[in-house]
């Protein structure tokens, strides 16, 4: 079995051993870029949401690379989630493409068991027990490179030495085949990464925290790389609500606390959405209620065209915004947003930023931020 899943973030890391440990092949396509986009938006109905459009690209790419076998999640039916994969496949098989299609969350787990039982084989549990703790080390592992690479960015003296040291060691996390190379590479990563040089002077350094639809948050490609821009070239620390680890280990239980944290965020949203809307709504509104509380100078709200958790959020923050006196940007991705247009939005809503710390502290004047340089110049 040959099997492919769509890309987002680097959840590939942890997905690729699991597919490797329980017997099968793993296929993993490249990374979403342009052209991934473009297959997808080719074959995609014109009112899906983004992430349809980039994983059926990325599906293409996989099939093409000798995949016969398609996993994909599917959500809980309330947002179009719960039926990506039965659509997407549906629309590869009239393409003529020939695969077996694994829904997880969207079949019986008896019809699931019986398309893995010829690779899985009598000795699953013993199997799935040591691929499940391989795949949590590993996500566990790319969890704290991408915490610690968002603090260092704004820090850092060489621009973009942590960026590429990451990249290193991520690369090598993903060759990494048994539990104790995983966990030397972990202690490696956090030595290597203490090493960085950074400033010394760090006060001016602002705080935001992104919102939004877990998609858009999380792979570079759509968000126009967001979050390493905002670190390495506005000097903003940033903090996603939502990570790989957190989706990986959440829909698996295999993280109790991140359930614990899903039933708080809950009970906190209550009083401004007491339903489940199917995506990432109760994360999106109790990090925007914390923000101030937690010391963000600002909140970002991203999220792709036509979702309808997040749209339903976008009425919902700037009261909350207003009443918590937290500047708040909503970022709208689609296939044609324009990278210039959301660099100068990010410029604007920074300047801003700065001039109410500035203000706090008793230094208010024009002309204290200066644009970064390489902030002006248009996405790559
Ligand atoms: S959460 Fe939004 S973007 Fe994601 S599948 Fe649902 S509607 Fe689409």
């Amino acid at each position: 079995m040959k099997m492919a899943f769509p890309h987002m973030g680097n959840a590939y890391i942890p997905l690729r051993s699991l597919v490797e440990n329980l017997g099968a092949e793993p296929v993993v396509p490249d990374r979403p870029h342009r052209g991934t986009l473009e297959r997808g938006l080719l074959h995609a109905p014109e009112f899906a949401c983004l992430p349809f459009k980039v994983t059926l690209g990325d599906c293409l790419n996989a099939l093409d690379k000798g995949a016969d076998t398609l996993a994909m999640v599917s959500g809980m039916w309330a947002c179009r989630f719960g039926y990506y994969g039965r659509v997407q496949h549906m629309i590869l098989r009239d393409l003529g493409y020939e695969f077996q299609s694994v829904l997880f969350g969207g079949e019986r787990p008896a019809d699931i068991w019986n398309k893995l039982k010829p690779v899985v084989g009598w000795g699953a549990p013993r199997k799935a027990a040591g691929a499940l703790s391989v795949f949590r080390a590993k996500a566990a592992a790319v969890e704290e490179v991408e915490a610690r690479l968002r603090e260092l960015r704004p820090r850092e003296v060489r621009k973009g030495e942590s960026d590429r040291l990451a990249s290193r060691l991520l690369r090598r996390l993903d060759e990494a085949d048994t539990l104790r190379k995983v966990r030397m590479l972990r202690g490696e990563a956090r030595e290597a990464l203490a090493e960085v040089r950074c400033r010394e002077e760090t006060d001016d350094i602002l705080r935001i925290r992104l919102v939004g639809e877990l998609y858009v948050l999380l792979e570079p490609a759509l968000n126009l790389d967001l979050v390493r821009r905002l670190g390495s070239d506005f000097r903003i620390e940033v903090q996603p609500v939502l990570s790989t680890y957190k989706w990986l280990l959440c829909s698996l239980w295999l993280d109790p606390r991140l359930k614990v944290e899903a039933v708080k965020a809950r009970r906190l949203t209550r009083p401004y959405l007491p339903y489940v809307l199917g995506g990432e709504e109760h994360m999106t509104v109790s990090g925007t209620l914390t923000a101030r509380r937690e010391g963000f100078d600002g909140v970002i709200h991203a999220y792709p065209l036509t979702c309808m958790p997040e749209n339903i959020c976008r009425t919902l923050l700037p009261k909350i915004c207003r009443e918590r006196d937290v500047p708040l940007l909503s970022l709208c991705f689609d296939e044609h947003t324009s990278p210039v247009g959301v660099t100068t939005r990010l410029e604007a809503f920074i300047d801003l930023l700065r001039s109410r710390r500035l203000s706090r502290e008793g230094k208010r004047g024009s002309g204290a931020y200066a644009v970064p340089a390489a902030a002006t110049a248009p996405w790559d």
